[in-house]
């Protein structure tokens, strides 16, 4: 029987990685205008005739951008919950998702998706880049390419590698959950100094397996609603608590982030104290998280945070300060209100370490 070449490449057609990627915004997507010289985002629907490179990956790429890219600054829940929509609709008729957004708040976005779409199984896979995809320095190919690349790893079974969300950047790959923006203008501009990278991006990728989040849910359990009826104070010496008191009205504001000092430490002034027991006492929540990059809140360690243990202050361990306002966000929204404390204080999807899972 002849060889029939057609028949061979349906078959390995429906044997490709099916992947979405999305397209919010950001410097990526930008390149330059020939006539105007000016940055501007570029159609994803012709991605190959932009990055020709990926027709060699053999994968089936199907593209959705938001109808007008945003700069991340402008990203709010609404677009979060788009986004939430938009993969758990695709969720059976794709292998992974990559989604390309802005650096300065995708830490924002990717670890509020880590915890509405609990039950993952599929990987999600953020990047963006600090030079537009469209200029000759740009890493941004190379994010993008990686990114599918990981999007698509399988293990010997057929299952994905990678079953989380995570941040790809500069040959690094984060928990979503624990990443953040570090620099304004390195090529690395991501960094998660709680958590280890989950895999290193060489000449092959090297994966850390051991610590990749495996779910226990049985299934995809998207939750899209998050409510934002919280204030996140970073404290600072000196810090007019008669003005931030205005501020801090239960039922108005539902939970309190602070950013404290070192392992959870804050000034004792009698104005301060009385305020934080005060709004406790009306039926808020407070969570202490540290101002520090790197190292977790140790209530009761040194006498300065005595008194948050003493009057019921959430310790919020090792939470960076994104994850734990889109954990307040989703809490407050999908977990009944006397769960909500020990909701923040547990690990519900590996953001935060020392803490009985949930
Ligand atoms: N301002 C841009 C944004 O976050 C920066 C970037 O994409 O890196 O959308």
């Amino acid at each position: 029987m002849p060889f029939d070449f057609l028949a061979w490449k349906n078959f390995l057609h429906s044997n490709m990685r099916r992947l979405l990627l999305i397209y919010t915004g950001g410097t990526i997507g930008m390149i330059t205008n020939a006539e105007t010289g000016a940055l501007e985002s570029f159609d994803f629907a012709h991605l190959y005739a932009h990055i020709p490179e990926l027709k060699r990956f053999e994968l089936d790429i199907q593209v959705k951008s938001f109808s007008k890219p945003m700069d991340s600054s402008e990203m709010s829940p609404i677009h979060w919950q788009q986004l939430a929509t938009w993969i758990s609709d695709a969720y059976e008729e794709f292998d992974g998702f990559v989604i390309l957004h802005g650096t300065d708040t995708m830490a924002y976005t990717a670890s509020a998706l880590s915890f509405m779409l609990q039950g993952l199984r599929k990987p999600i896979v953020f990047t963006g880049s600090q030079l537009p995809i469209g200029i000759i320095r740009t890493d941004g190919k190379e994010n993008l390419i990686t990114a599918l690349e990981i999007a698509a790893a399988s293990d010997a079974q057929g299952a994905p590698i990678l079953q989380e969300v995570a941040v790809y950047f500069e040959y690094a790959l984060f928990r979503a959950n624990r990443s953040a923006k570090v620099s304004a203008h390195q090529f690395e501009a991501f960094a998660s100094p709680n958590y280890p990278l989950l895999a290193k991006a060489g000449v092959q990728i090297e994966w850390y397996k051991e610590r990749l989040y495996r779910t226990h849910l049985p299934s995809l359990q998207p939750k899209l609603l998050l409510a934002n009826e919280v204030l996140i104070w970073r404290l600072f010496p000196g810090m007019p608590i008669s003005l931030y008191a205005s501020a801090l009205h239960f039922p108005d504001v539902k939970i309190l982030i602070l950013e404290t000092f070192g392992a959870g430490n804050a000034f004792s002034t009698v104005a301060f104290q009385q305020l934080i027991q005060e709004f406790i006492k009306a039926g808020g929540l407070v969570l202490n998280i540290t101002q520090c990059q790197s190292g977790a809140v140790r209530q009761g360690a040194y006498q300065t945070s005595t008194f948050f243990e003493q009057i019921g202050v959430i310790s919020g361990a090792d939470l960076t300060a994104e994850a734990a306002l889109t954990k307040c966000m989703f809490a407050l929204a999908n977990i009944e209100t006397s769960a909500q404390a020990h909701f923040l204080k547990s690990a519900i999807v590996g953001e935060l370490t020392g803490a009985v899972n949930q």
